[in-house]
């Protein structure tokens, strides 16, 4: 936390629910192919532990983030989401996981395994991954091309539009209380 700068506290425009500073960082819990497996067979059928998944042996995620520049402000907007990699490429994240030398690791395909709110359609877009510090997830860069994400995460965006992306975000969640 940087000393002496004062954030601006946010009140969300559906309820007035107000926050210290304006929530910049989103998730989502599992890959949006988890909830194709019924409730009574997630035990049997699926792996999870902490930023890894695997659905029947063969369909592998981790998490991984999405980060969207603020041009003009401090902070950036993160989405914390799923992607889904090969399992080739899942068996060397596995290896890689306490290599300091992983940040120098070639970046990786995946396909986008999260519906990102406010972007519309991101499930199954492409992505490429890349591996940080350990203990770090790794960075998620959206490569679909046209698509506002990809868009919005090379040209960053302003605190303005931020604020209304996460107005937006906050009104959804509200609303499913
Ligand atoms: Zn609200």
């Amino acid at each position: 936390m940087k000393k002496g700068k004062s954030k601006p506290s946010y009140k969300c425009s559906c309820c007035g629910e107000t926050y210290d500073e304006l929530p910049l960082c989103f998730g989502s819990e599992y890959p949006d192919y988890y909830f194709s497996v019924p409730p009574d067979e997630r035990e049997q059928r699926i792996e999870l532990k902490e930023s890894l998944c695997v659905v029947d042996k063969q369909h592998f995620f981790h998490r991984g983030r999405i980060t969207i520049p603020i041009i003009d402000h401090t902070e950036n907007l993160v989405f914390n989401v799923w992607i889904s990699i090969s399992e080739d490429n899942f068996g060397k994240r596995i290896d890689l996981w306490e290599d300091p030398s992983r940040i120098n690791a070639e970046p990786y395909f995946g396909w986008l395994q999260t519906i990102v709110p406010t972007y519309g359609d991101t499930l199954n877009i492409k992505t490429i991954a890349k591996e940080q510090e350990v203990g770090i997830i790794p960075a998620i860069k959206s490569i679909e091309e046209e698509h506002l994400l990809t868009i919005d995460q090379e040209k960053g965006i302003t605190y303005k539009r931020a604020t209304e992306i996460v107005d937006r975000i906050l009104r959804e969640q509200h609303n499913e209380k």
